[in-house]
């Protein structure tokens, strides 16, 4: 029954996906059930960001896939604004979520990113200190009651600065 041998996208090997744990990967495309599991594992964090910011994309736009545009404007900002998918992902929140700015003007692109990328980062930045503010304050409770004895510089003996230039004279 060749219509059960499948071939393993990561690994390579053709397997009966009747008789073996199997995981679908995409329409026409299979794997090792331990194969797309270590897959999954060693994904990188960039991999996963990527992967995040294209889900959000999708649903973003109300679309299947993520269309070339925006596969253009992704690559075009990571290489040339060095800007991170995490970065992008976070503006697309910051954009449409906080702002509350609909997707109208957007021609299904992301176009907006490099005009609005550093206002979202200081807007997140700002959360981060708010957060660190409050949490300070459950810090004190168990910071430690001694005092820190100042060690001070060694002070330069006027003594022996006078006696210098009396020894020149
Ligand atoms: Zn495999």
């Amino acid at each position: 029954m060749a219509a059960h041998y499948v071939t393993c996208v990561y690994c390579g090997e053709r397997f009966n996906r009747d008789k073996e744990p199997t995981t679908q990967v995409s329409a026409r495309r299979y794997a090792h059930k331990k194969c797309a599991e270590n897959h999954e594992a060693n994904k990188s964090q960039e991999e996963k960001d990527l992967e995040a910011l294209e889900k959000y994309i999708m649903q973003l736009f109300d679309e299947p896939y993520v269309n070339a545009r925006v596969r253009k404007q992704l690559k075009e900002y990571k290489e040339q604004y060095h800007f991170t998918y995490s970065g992008i992902l976070k503006t697309l929140i910051y954009w449409y979520e906080i702002k509350g700015n609909s997707t109208e003007k957007a021609n299904g692109g992301i176009g907006i990113i490099p005009y609005v990328y550093n206002d979202a980062l200081q807007y997140y930045y700002a959360l981060y200190l708010a957060k660190l503010a409050n949490e300070s304050k459950d810090i004190e409770k168990y910071k430690p009651k001694e005092k820190v004895i100042e060690i001070l510089p060694p002070k330069v003996q006027p003594k022996k600065v006078r006696l210098l230039f009396e020894d020149k004279e």
